[in-house]
Order: C-alpha cells, then sequence, then structure tokens
C-alpha cells in the first residue's frame, strides 16, 4: 500500500511535467499515463516494472471521467471563474453589445448558452465553456467590431461543438487529479477547497489547441458569418487584429487556453481563411 503511494506520487509529479497527454484524445490518455509513467518512474527509481505499470495501470482507469461528468465540472470551473472575474452588469454598455451582437444566438443545439463580459481591458480572449458559459473581456470587445466579435464567438462555438472543448477539460482534469491523488470524480469535492479549481483554471491555460482544431474553429466561424450575412472576412480581420496584441496582453491570467496569442500559425491561419473565402468567390475588400 505504501508501495502505491509512493508511485501515485512520483505518477502526479512526472504527470504535471509530460507534454505528450496534452494532445491526445481522452480515450488515448490513459494508455499513456501508463506507458509512460511506467517508464519514467521506473527509470527513476529501479522500481520492479511490473509492479509500477499495475499501479500505474490501475490509476489511469480510476482517472476516466464520463462526458456528464465533464458537464459538471464545466459548471464548477464557470462558478470559480465567474467568482474570481468581475462580471459586468446587464445595462452595462458592454453586456448590452454583446447581447445584441449575439441575440439570436441562445442555443447550442440542445444546450442553452449563457453570455458574459469579464471587466478586465488588459484581457484580449474569449472562451466558451462545456456547460454552455460564453465569456468575453471586455479586453477583447474593445479591439473588435461587431462583424469580429461574432466570428470570434463563433469559433468559439466551433470549438465547443467540435467536442474540444469537452477534451481539453478531460485532459486538464486528468492531469490536476494525478497530482491531487484523485481516485474517482466524487473525490475532487475535497480537494475543491483546497485549490483544484485554480489548478485546473492554470493547466486549461497552459493547454492550446492543436493547428488542426483551430483551422476547424476557423472553418466554423467563417460558415457562422456567411450563414448569418456577416463579413466572410470577418474571421480574418480579428485574426489580424489579434495577431498584433501582444503575449502578454491577451496572457495567461484569464484562467482558459489563450487561443489568440502571437504564434507563427496565425499567419497559415489568416491564409486558410482567405484561400477558403476567395474559393467561394468572396473578395477580400482592403
Ligand atoms: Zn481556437
Amino acid at each position: 500500500m505504501k508501495k502505491t503511494l509512493f508511485f501515485l506520487l512520483l505518477m502526479a509529479a512526472v504527470l504535471s511535467s509530460c507534454d505528450t497527454i496534452n494532445n491526445l484524445a481522452g480515450s488515448e490518455i490513459a494508455n499513456v499515463i501508463t506507458e509512460n509513467v511506467t517508464e519514467q518512474i521506473t527509470m527513476r527509481t529501479n522500481a520492479d516494472p511490473d509492479a509500477v505499470a499495475a499501479a500505474a495501470s490501475s490509476l489511469a482507469s480510476a482517472l476516466t471521467i464520463s462526458n456528464n461528468e465533464i458537464i459538471a465540472l464545466c459548471e464548477e470551473h464557470m462558478m470559480e471563474m465567474d467568482t474570481t472575474n468581475i462580471i459586468l452588469p446587464d445595462d452595462d454598455p458592454y453586456t448590452e453589445r454583446l447581447g445584441r451582437v449575439m441575440s439570436r444566438f441562445k442555443n447550442l443545439g440542445s444546450m442553452r448558452l449563457n453570455y458574459a463580459v469579464y471587466d478586465d481591458e488588459s484581457t484580449v480572449n474569449a472562451f466558451a465553456s462545456g456547460d454552455g458559459s460564453v465569456r468575453v473581456y471586455s479586453g477583447l470587445m474593445d479591439l473588435m467590431d461587431d462583424d469580429e466579435l461574432f466570428a470570434v464567438i463563433g469559433h468559439e462555438l466551433g470549438h465547443l461543438n467540435n467536442h474540444d472543448v469537452r477534451d481539453a477539460y478531460r485532459t486538464a482534469y486528468l492531469v490536476v487529479a494525478a497530482r491531487y491523488g484523485i481516485a474517482s470524480f466524487g473525490e475532487r469535492a475535497n480537494a475543491i477547497s483546497m485549490g483544484f479549481l485554480g489548478d485546473l483554471s492554470d493547466e486549461l491555460a497552459n493547454n492550446a489547441y492543436s493547428r488542426h482544431q483551430e483551422n476547424k474553429a476557423d472553418e466554423a466561424a467563417y460558415r457562422f458569418c456567411i450563414a448569418n450575412n456577416v463579413d466572410p472576412y470577418a474571421m480574418y480581420h480579428a485574426l489580424e487584429k489579434l495577431d498584433s496584441v501582444s503575449d502578454n496582453q491577451a496572457g495567461k491570467k484569464s484562467g482558459f487556453a489563450n487561443m489568440f496569442s502571437s504564434h507563427p500559425d496565425t499567419m497559415k491561419r489568416i491564409k486558410h481563411i482567405k484561400e477558403m473565402a476567395e474559393k467561394d468567390g468572396h473578395i477580400l475588400d482592403e
């Protein structure tokens, strides 16, 4: 038993420095945890590889999380986010503007969307959580016109619709749960008072979506604009503006993956949208 606890602690340390699992779908993570952890712990401790593998395997399977549990986790995380940020009131010009721009989009499939603006002019970011919460920082709204704001939110809803959000929460949860030695979803209740949700925020902020996920979300934003008579180049212009914003402005303090930091891939994403629009006969008016 003592040995298992020792392995658990080591696994948590190894996992928090393990980049590989951040790029995987949830179903693949358990295998990678088992293989990676076994290899690294055996290497570091000269422990019996079979014993390590058995402990790693039981931890990995105990750490699985269902889709319904992810939604519950998103609700808890959003309560934390909405407490640590200042939400602008309903009659604030920012909130009214966001409500006007997104007035037709109250639902995504069967999911009810709820919108709010965080009062933070130094953060240029927006995100959608798996419980239907859409949060936009006032710094992003300062930078964007209405069409661009519509496109950026369309991009975030694209991540939600493509299950990128669910997968990001799953990965972040697995890493943080391992760090806290949580063996079942029910056990997180105790860890929440110890800063579990704050660590989850940090983990979400440190992970970025893949280039493929970003391209798919950009395509969703593009189609979202076309379908709603919004400038087909709105996402293109939004990305150009976001690319000009420095990393520290968009910063990690936003508590969720900063999807728009200056990044070599941003130019490729801009090009991808332009090619898509030109193919459909939309000419860029510069
Ligand atoms: Zn994105």
